[in-house]
């Protein structure tokens, strides 16, 4: 379980690397953890540190019950970043206790803090974490101790921070590549799909409008016939180029096949996305690419009320099929 949204919000976080690993990350960490716990609880109790017992137990027993229930596949019912304050509050009362040995708890606390929250909102509670525990160890183990103690706990914090940033990065790329036609460099089918539920999603929600253009080469076979098929491959990635540079920024352009884009145009009308088919169709009929003009077909089709996917794809694909039949360069609304 996240943490609540006004805490998200109030620290701005939003989803990291970890967010969809959470819970297989802390089934193993929460077995662990209601393992060693739960003798180290029965040995407080056994000492007679009633509070101690019952704090380290209960920390122990939501662990279990969250490791079992993640087994299950289920999701954890008691959300783990409220553990964090009994845990630090265990581990700090065993540091005034016992000194040291219970300042240790700090390092697999702060851990915990990047495996459940979002990393802003760790990076404050650890460095919390490293402050507090510090003060502890100072105060209750010594003087001597407590700079080499902040020393290694700021290191462990460093660590996790640049591991973390690297995941980060190599998820943004992941994800960027996954989403990306390698040809051309505009967003792929894949993406496409994802894009269009949303838009879909939110004409059902808010009814926001939208619309989309598909566009075709002309005469696609004869430019690879006649010149060859890098030739053709540079048409397609001149085209790509040249509309990126004059679609509106919120617009995004798919390659979805062979010679067929897709524009999306959110919080778009009919009549405005006209306007900007014929834009581009004019565009690429002024776009040096090869020594004739390449020409575009485009269909445009506005998402209906309770519209699909594959409906809102099919009503493009008529206009796109009449703009070719009359003659090809040409916008067709549907
Ligand atoms: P129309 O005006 O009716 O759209 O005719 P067209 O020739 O553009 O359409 P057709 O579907 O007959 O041909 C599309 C061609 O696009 C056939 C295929 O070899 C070529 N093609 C598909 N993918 C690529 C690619 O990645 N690179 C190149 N160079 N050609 C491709
Ligand atoms: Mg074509
Ligand atoms: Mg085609």
């Amino acid at each position: 379980m996240d943490p609540p949204s006004w805490l998200r919000r109030m620290f701005g976080a939003e989803t990291d690397a970890l967010t969809v690993h959470r819970n297989r990350l802390m089934a193993p960490m929460a077995t662990v953890g209601s393992i060693v716990l739960l003798p180290l609880a029965i040995n407080h109790l056994w000492q007679g540190r009633i509070t101690l017992a019952l704090a380290v137990g209960a920390v122990a027993v939501v662990l279990a019950i969250d490791a079992v229930a993640i087994h299950r596949r289920r999701q954890p019912p008691l959300a783990f970043w409220l553990l964090l304050l009994p845990m630090i509050g265990a581990a700090g009362f065993a540091t005034a206790r016992q000194g040291v040995y219970g300042a240790l708890w700090a390092f697999p606390i702060v851990l915990f803090c990047y495996f459940l929250l979002p990393r802003r909102v760790a990076l404050a509670c650890s460095l919390g974490v490293l402050g507090v525990f510090t003060a502890l160890v100072y105060r209750y183990v010594g003087v001597e101790t407590a700079p080499r103690f902040f020393a290694a706990l700021l290191m462990s914090i460093v660590m996790v921070n640049v591991v973390l940033r690297i995941l980060n990065e190599l998820q943004d790329a992941l994800v960027e590549q996954a989403n990306t036609d390698a040809l051309t460099g505009a967003f792929n089918r894949r993406y496409l799909d994802v894009c269009v539920a949303e838009a879909i999603e939110r004409r059902r929600r808010h009814g926001t409008p939208a619309s989309l253009l598909l566009i075709d080469v002309d005469h696609f076979k004869r430019i690879n016939d006649r010149l060859g098929h890098q030739s053709g491959d540079e048409v397609l990635r001149t085209l790509v180029r040249a509309f990126s540079a004059r679609k509106r920024s919120l617009d995004r352009l798919f390659r979805c096949g062979g010679e067929e884009f897709v524009l999306l145009l959110p919080d778009t009308r009919i009549a405005d996305a006209m306007m900007v088919a014929e834009r581009l169709r004019a565009l690429a009929e002024t776009t040096p690419v090869i020594d004739q003009p390449v020409t575009v077909s485009i269909g445009v089709a506005a998402l209906g009320d309770g519209q699909t996917q594959d409906e809102w794809m099919r009503h493009a694909d008529g206009a796109l099929y009449e703009a070719k039949n009359a003659g090809r360069n040409r916008v067709v609304a549907a």
